[in-house]
């Protein structure tokens, strides 16, 4: 439901929690974070509002990450419960996926998927997509995996992925559900709405259906599902909060 990511040099957890408090308004019923840092791929989620969340991170997880994922899931396939809570991993819990919408055809990839030896820690529709990045990264970049991937899914989605064995990047990818790329000094931000990144940039580049971000510290870079390079740059938001 909510979507949020930070990429630059300060610690990204504050600015993925105050981004999710922002997308409260549109419902949850759970929600969860992931971030790179020294110790690899960290996941926290709960079941439950925010503030359920926030517990967790303070009591196990204080984080000087640099880059991280969060999300605020209205569960569509799968009960509401901490272990269909987004961010979803592959087998080595190194790449972790949050996505809003449907994969409407999560059911074949999923049984194709187990016929190759995925094993399934949930029952929602998102987690077939770090499985199927997994499969596709076998010495390709994370942009070509993540493409691979997205070319055989079906549905109204957005996605954001991040990968402890690609620390300088993330990927979002937009098909008929929406996604904002904020622009910042050094640093970066994507978001499903506004409201979680004006209060850091009002240099936004909104994606169109069929395009994918590459998103660095220092740069964004677009793509259409084929790989090829869009010319896209930000626009100026008139903003008064
Ligand atoms: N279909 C996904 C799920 O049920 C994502 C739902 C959402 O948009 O939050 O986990």
């Amino acid at each position: 439901c909510g979507i949020v990511g930070y990429i630059g040099e300060r610690a990204a957890l504050p600015f993925l929690v105050d981004g999710l408090k922002r997308l409260e308004y549109r419902g949850y019923d759970s929600a969860g974070i992931a971030t790179v840092g020294g110790s690899g791929l960290e996941l926290v989620r709960a079941k439950g509002k925010l503030h359920n969340l926030e517990q967790k991170l303070e009591g196990a997880y204080r984080t000087t990450a640099t880059i991280g994922i969060g999300h605020t899931r209205w569960a569509t396939h799968g009960k509401p419960e901490e272990h269909n809570a987004h961010p979803h991993t592959d087998a080595s819990g190194r790449l972790a996926v949050i996505q809003n919408g449907i994969i409407e055809n999560y059911s074949e990839l999923r049984t194709a998927l187990k016929e190759r030896g995925c094993l399934f820690k949930s029952e929602t529709d998102t987690e077939v997509i770090p499985h199927l990045i997994a499969c596709h990264l076998d010495g390709r970049t994370l942009l070509e995996a993540v493409l691979a991937a997205v070319r055989e899914l079906k549905g109204a989605y957005a996605i954001a992925v991040l990968s402890a064995d690609f620390p300088d990047e993330m990927i979002v990818v937009r098909q008929q559900a929406p996604l904002v790329v904020g622009y910042g000094d050094g640093e970066n931000y994507f978001a499903s709405d506004v409201p979680a990144i004006v209060s850091h940039t009002t240099r936004v580049l909104t994606l169109q259906d069929g395009e994918c971000a590459r998103i660095t510290r220092t740069g964004v870079e677009v793509y259409d599902f084929t790989g090829h390079k869009l010319r896209r740059s930000p626009r100026t938001l008139n903003w008064n909060p």
